[in-house]
């Protein structure tokens, strides 16, 4: 198992590379994030142990149930977020890829300034407008990064899509190369810098890559499928004192 997965990380990281090559990208302007998403913490543990540094969750107290059971790594919250889990969020993430609505945003920077906590955020944008999808718009996403820096308390670092699900990568490329597009209007409208773009999946990261994701969250391609006899914590993490520990 441990050496399937090794092999199986050396080929995400040569597919890595090889996209880098291709669009005249460093492979340091890349990070993997390995979605680890219902994988039991022995799992997750081989993938730490194999070279992965950051990993992906979906769901918070999953996430904070297993992250105590792995080797040290970095947590990323790579689903949508709920005001009434910002404050457990923030006492793992450090990057929070889904934000998609005002009021989460506001929640943040609530708990942010009694926790001290700091993390990355990104705006997830919802660029094809499907209506089964979390995410601003690409009109609603000012009004939030307007919102956010007058508050001045999130970091935010960049933008987040989901492309809706199509079996030929280059069916993303549109979506991908419209959320730069839409991150470099942003860039110049609000004189910020927002230097991150998560995008791209196991289906379709080499073009997310060629098209300038600086994170791509890959999950089946690293860890295999996922089945529905999923990693469930035993009990659930609800305490509410938790505070970021640097
Ligand atoms: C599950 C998930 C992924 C990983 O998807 P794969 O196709 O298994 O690589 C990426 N991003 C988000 C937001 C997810 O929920």
């Amino acid at each position: 198992m441990e050496e399937d997965f090794a092999s199986r990380l050396e080929q995400i990281e040569n597919r890595i590379a090889a996209a880098c090559a291709r669009s005249g990208r460093g492979r340091d302007d890349v990070t993997l994030v390995g979605v680890s998403k219902t994988f039991p913490p022995e799992v997750v543990s081989e993938a730490i142990r194999a070279g992965v540094t950051v990993l992906g969750e979906n769901r918070v107290q999953e996430a904070l149930a297993k992250a105590p059971l792995c080797p040290s790594a970095e947590w990323h919250l790579i689903g949508p977020l709920q005001k009434n889990k910002v404050r457990h969020a923030l006492s793992l993430f450090t990057t929070i890829h889904a934000v998609d609505s005002l009021d989460t945003l506001a929640a943040l920077a609530r708990v942010q300034r009694e926790c001290g906590a700091r993390p990355d955020v990104l705006l997830e944008v919802n660029v094809a407008e499907e209506a089964s999808k979390h995410g601003f718009t690409a009109a609603s996403v000012r009004e939030a990064l307007r919102a956010a820096l007058d508050e001045g308390e999130v970091r935010l670092v960049g933008l987040m899509t989901i492309p809706p699900w199509a079996p030929d990568p280059e069916a993303s490329r549109p979506h991908f190369r419209a959320l730069r597009e839409l991150r470099d209007a942003l860039e110049r409208e609000f004189s910020v810098s927002l230097p991150q773009l998560s995008m791209g999946m196991s289906g379709d990261f080499e073009v997310a890559i060629e098209e300038g994701a600086t994170f791509v969250r890959v999950g089946t391609a690293l860890f295999g499928h996922r089945n529905a006899s999923a990693w469930k914590p035993e009990r659930s993490a609800d305490s509410d004192s938790y505070c970021y520990q640097p």
